[in-house]
């Protein structure tokens, strides 16, 4: 049998880049401050790292599929040169009330459902028991409670309020770093 392998899995938007309404043009992408050494940090102790972002900017008409595609190509290539690049992405593009089209669906991929998390396990062999979820959202950390994602961290200020469930509120990216090699040692 196979082994299972931990994931980091990463909200995108306010995580890896800076938070932008409906962000899709590469011009307006500024990577989150510490995103590099969590990325090098993850990969040398063997953590796939897996992005999940609901982009409901595409299921209301904002931007298209290949717009997003673009952007995250882009992403791919400033980490390039820092020998880091993000193994696995997953999107929901999707809005239950305000999709166009084939994308006006309640679907258990969109956060805070767990269905994007939950198949990147599948597809990707992954331990979900040792892994570890970063968002800046309520919403990351109900998918990843949902889930059953032991350690979940809610990064910056994004989310006014607490958030539900049991969880880590934390300022630097750093602090994932740290929490990585304690529970590789
Ligand atoms: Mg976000």
């Amino acid at each position: 049998m196979k082994t299972l392998r931990p994931a980091l899995f990463l909200d995108r938007d306010g995580v890896i880049n800076e938070e932008v309404h409906y962000l899709w043009k590469p011009e307006d992408c500024r990577l989150v401050p510490g995103i590099i050494p969590l990325l090098q940090t993850a990969q040398a102790l063997g953590y796939v790292t897996v992005v999940i972002t609901n982009q409901a900017g595409i299921g209301r008409g904002m931007y298209s599929e290949a717009d997003f595609h673009v952007l995250m190509d882009h992403i791919q290539a400033e980490l390039a040169p820092h020998n880091v690049r993000l193994d696995a992405i997953y999107f929901s593009p999707f809005h239950p009330e305000h999709g166009v089209g084939e994308y006006k669906i309640d679907t258990d991929c969109r956060k805070p459902a767990p269905g994007m998390i939950l198949r990147a396990a599948e597809e990707h062999g992954l331990d979900i028991s040792r892994s570890v979820l970063v968002g800046d959202r309520c919403t990351d950390i109900g998918a990843g409670t949902a889930a059953g994602i032991p350690h979940l961290f809610l990064f910056g200020n994004t989310e006014a309020a607490p958030c539900e469930g049991s969880y880590r509120k934390i300022d630097s990216l750093a602090e994932v770093e740290s929490t990585l090699r304690t529970l590789s040692a």
